[in-house]
């Protein structure tokens, strides 16, 4: 095997000029370690302090990009009991993965069996980036090889108000990989914020009353097949699965 080059950067500042020389940020390295064992070399983002923070601000929670799942799931079901993202966070694989697993790492990765996409998705949350002043959707970011490939995310910022709501994995045993995820942001009243992964399409929200969402359920993208279980199966579950969320998400609004 290549011998890689490693960096251990301790702040933020150096870490543009290594983007730049053609190094990889490593988060928790549980993607790299698949598919990027070829790089030139790795700076390790573990020892920047500000990229390990989490914070509140009046109307968001900022968590920094190089913290763990389980490190960003206990800091947010601290403040919010129950929200969906440290539901999402604290079902995601196994117990050792979720402790490396980055946030930063994950959003720029985003397999299809990602668990935090969804519900960043759904809530609509947005990220701050090495190299942008402003902050950028992760829909936009997730759409944009440009915007990804512009330097490291910093900040994952997630608006307080979109995070009640619930989530939904589709898994054989409790630490596969999810075929499809379902995050349903309820922010009062009739209309939910639903985020559906694991299609053809990729991830897609669903927004809208109730009623008119149930009725989606029986037009949902394409799946393909999967580890035994055909396309055709795995959405029409994902229909009746979305169903059921709709139904449990935000009490008595449910019609
Ligand atoms: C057996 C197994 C099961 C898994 N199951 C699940 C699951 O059920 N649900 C789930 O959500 N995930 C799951 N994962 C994790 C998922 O597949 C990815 O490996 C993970 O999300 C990558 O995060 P990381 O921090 O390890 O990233 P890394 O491997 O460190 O990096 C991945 C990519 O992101 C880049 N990167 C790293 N940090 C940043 C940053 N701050 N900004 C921009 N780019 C960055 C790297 O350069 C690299 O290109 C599983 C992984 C394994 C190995």
């Amino acid at each position: 095997m290549k011998n890689l080059k490693w960096f251990f950067p301790d702040t933020l500042s150096e870490v543009d000029k290594l983007l730049e020389d053609g190094y990889k940020a490593h988060g928790g390295g549980t993607f790299l370690v698949k598919t990027s064992l070829n790089a030139k070399g790795l700076f390790d983002l573990s020892r920047i302090a500000e990229l390990k923070e989490f914070r509140g601000t009046d109307d968001s929670f900022i968590l920094g990009s190089a913290l763990s799942y389980t490190e960003a799931a206990g800091f947010l079901e601290s403040k919010l009991p129950g929200n969906l993202l440290s539901a999402a966070l604290s079902s995601a694989a196994a117990c050792p993965l979720r402790n490396r697993i980055t946030l930063g790492g994950s959003i720029y990765a985003s397999p299809k069996w990602s668990d935090i996409i969804g519900p960043l998705f759904a809530a609509e949350a947005s990220l701050r980036l090495s190299s942008k002043v402003e902050p950028v959707s992760v829909a936009d970011y997730h759409s944009d090889k440009k915007i990804r490939q512009s330097g490291i995310i910093t900040e994952v910022i997630i608006p307080k108000a979109n995070i009640d709501g619930s989530y939904y994995r589709f898994t054989q045993t409790h630490f596969d990989y999810p075929f499809f995820t379902i995050s349903a942001s309820d922010r009062g009243g009739d209309i939910l914020h639903c985020c559906l992964t694991g299609s053809k399409d990729g991830p897609m929200l669903l927004t809208g009353r109730r009623a008119d969402l149930n009725k989606t359920s029986s037009s949902l993208p394409e799946f393909s097949r999967e580890r035994g279980l055909s396309g055709e199966y795995i959405r029409n579950r994902a229909g009746i699965e979305l169903q059921r969320l709709i139904k449990l998400t935000g009490g008595n609004n449910n019609g």
